[in-house]
Order: structure tokens, then C-alpha cells, then sequence
């Protein structure tokens, strides 16, 4: 199937790792000219070189954290400048750290605030008015599935990834109109290296070894496996397609059918 993303300008947000990378990665395969970011310059640069290598894509990479508005903003002036619109924006960051209410801080509430919604907004506000102005566009959230059913330990995801899930829906009814889908993608369990560390510590706490955790997520999960990168981005890039005009203000989870409840 073509999916039409050929000579698209598309942000992936937080991309030199995981996820991320995986959704940059599949829409240069597809033929888009994508645009990443992430903290640690030397991990983004390699993922461009690969990303270069293995599709062609000429890649621009900048190195930032997308908690800060005016990096932001500044990446997607560039992105504009050099490639004269932006068609798609998928926007990531690393995920809040898991703990229990009383032992949170205020100050954790704020910093969690500031990278799982507030770099969604940064991003939203920079890239609509674009994509508006050209009558076509693209703007995926990436969760979790936390958003349709919270996870035990993990209340900063579970309350914060939520209000993203409401702007998203939000956005998409704003901006219908305007040739502009939004829609939210909830990652289930997906073996990327975080979640290999995850399962590494876990299992040295457990004196047992990492399959065994894996094994033991996997048995929480109908397809009985945890998901790959690749699974997650070919979903992505659907929606970032044309073909997927009419889904709008979607939330829909790549979970092997993780999540218990209807819709
Ligand atoms: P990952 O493998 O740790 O990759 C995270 C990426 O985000 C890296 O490129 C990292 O690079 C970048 N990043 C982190 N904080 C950033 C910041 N403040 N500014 C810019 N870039 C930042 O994580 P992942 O597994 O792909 O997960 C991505 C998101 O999906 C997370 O929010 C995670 O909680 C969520 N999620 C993952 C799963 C899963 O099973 N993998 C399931 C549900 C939800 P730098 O550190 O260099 O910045």
C-alpha cells in the first residue's frame, strides 16, 4: 500500500531512541524528509547517520529538550525554513518516573507537567498554525496505554498522559476543518531499550533474568509477546497518511489487545 508520505515533512520529537526512532525511521522508509531531536547530541546524531543510511533521507537533527519553549520553537522555525511547511508532527518525550502518591513531590508533579503535556503544547502551538496554513496536516501524540487503563505505580502517566489525551481530542475537533487530523497512539508494552533496562533491573531485584520478566509482561498479553518499535511505527505512519483522513481524534493503543476495556 502506498501511503503517500513521499516528499512529507514530518517532526518526530524525542526520536534518537526507541519509539521515537522507530517512527522516524518508517516514515523515511516511506519517503518522508524527517526532522528529530532529542537531549544527548552524539545518540541523535547516530540515529541520523542511520536513519540516512538506510532510507536516503537527508535527516535534520537538532539536539534539545523539548521541555524548553524556545528550543521548540526555535527547531520548528528551522524545520519551516529549510523545507518551507511541516506536514506531520509526532510528539514523545521520556516517560515520568513510577511512583506511589506520597511519595511524589510537588516539585516531580511540576517536572512531570512540564515534559508529558506542557512539550505537547510547545509543539502544537509551533506546528498548527503551519499545517493550517497549507490546508493539510498531521499531528500525532504519543501515550500509552495508561490512557485507557491506568497502570498500578505509574500516577504521573496515568493522570498527566490523560490531559493529553484531552487536548489531542480537543485539537482534533478544533482543526478538523482546517484538512488537520489529530489523533493519540498509546503504546503497550514495546521492547525498546528502556523497557529491555526496565526488565534488566527488574530482574536483578527478583534474582531471576530478563525473559523471565519478559515472559511474565508477555503472560498480561493476549498475543502473548510484548510489541516491537516497528509495530508501533507502522500505526503512526497510517495516520500520518492520507489514507487515514478520516480518523480524527482517535486514541487507539498497539497493545496485542493489552487493554481490558471496550474501546
Ligand atoms: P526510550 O527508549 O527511553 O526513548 C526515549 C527517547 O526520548 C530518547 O531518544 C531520549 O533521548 C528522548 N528524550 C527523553 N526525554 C527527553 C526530553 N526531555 N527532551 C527531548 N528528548 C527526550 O523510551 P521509549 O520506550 O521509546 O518511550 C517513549 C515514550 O513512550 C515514553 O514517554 C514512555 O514512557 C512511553 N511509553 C513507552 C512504552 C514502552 O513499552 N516502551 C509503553 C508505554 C508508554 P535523550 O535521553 O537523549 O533526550
Amino acid at each position: 500500500m502506498d501511503l503517500g508520505l513521499r516528499g512529507k515533512i514530518a517532526i518526530v520529537a524525542a526520536a534518537s531512541k526507541g519509539l521515537g526512532k522507530a517512527v522516524a525511521m518508517e516514515l523515511a522508509s516511506e519517503g518522508a524528509e524527517v526532522a528529530i531531536c532529542a537531549r544527548t547530541a552524539a545518540d541523535l546524531e547516530n540515529t541520523a547517520a542511520e536513519i540516512r543510511n538506510r532510507t536516503g533521507c537527508s535527516v535534520f537533527a537538532q539536539a534539545l529538550d523539548v521541555t524548553n519553549y524556545a528550543g521548540v520553537q526555535a527547531f520548528v522555525a528551522e524545520v519551516e525554513k529549510r523545507y518551507g511547511r511541516v506536514d506531520i508532527c509526532v510528539t514523545n518525550a521520556g516517560g515520568p518516573p513510577a511512583k506511589k502518591f506520597l511519595d511524589i513531590s510537588v516539585d516531580e508533579w511540576r517536572a512531570a507537567v512540564e515534559l508529558t503535556l506542557m512539550s505537547t503544547v510547545f509543539f502544537a502551538r509551533e506546528v498548527l498554525p503551519l499545517m493550517r496554513k497549507n490546508h493539510w496536516g498531521r499531528l500525532l501524540t504519543i501515550t500509552s496505554v495508561s490512557v485507557k487503563q491506568p497502570i498500578d505505580n505509574l500516577l504521573l502517566s496515568n493522570s498527566i498522559r490523560a490531559a493529553v489525551t484531552g487536548l489531542a481530542k480537543t485539537l482534533a475537533s478544533e482543526f478538523g476543518a482546517n484538512g488537520i487530523t489529530v489523533n493519540n497512539v498509546c503504546p503497550g508494552y514495546t521492547l525498546t531499550e528502556r523497557l529491555g533496562e526496565l526488565a534488566d533491573n527488574l530482574a536483578k531485584g527478583a534474582g531471576t533474568s530478563r525473559d523471565a520478566i519478559l515472559h511474565q509482561w508477555a503472560a498480561q498479553i493476549p498475543i502473548g509477546r510484548v510489541a516491537t518499535p516497528e509495530e508501533f511505527a507502522a500505526l503512526v505512519a497510517f495516520l500520518a497518511s492520507e489514507r487515514a483522513s478520516s480518523i480524527n481524534g482517535a486514541s487507539i493503543p498497539v497493545d496485542g489487545g493489552w487493554v481490558k476495556g471496550l474501546l
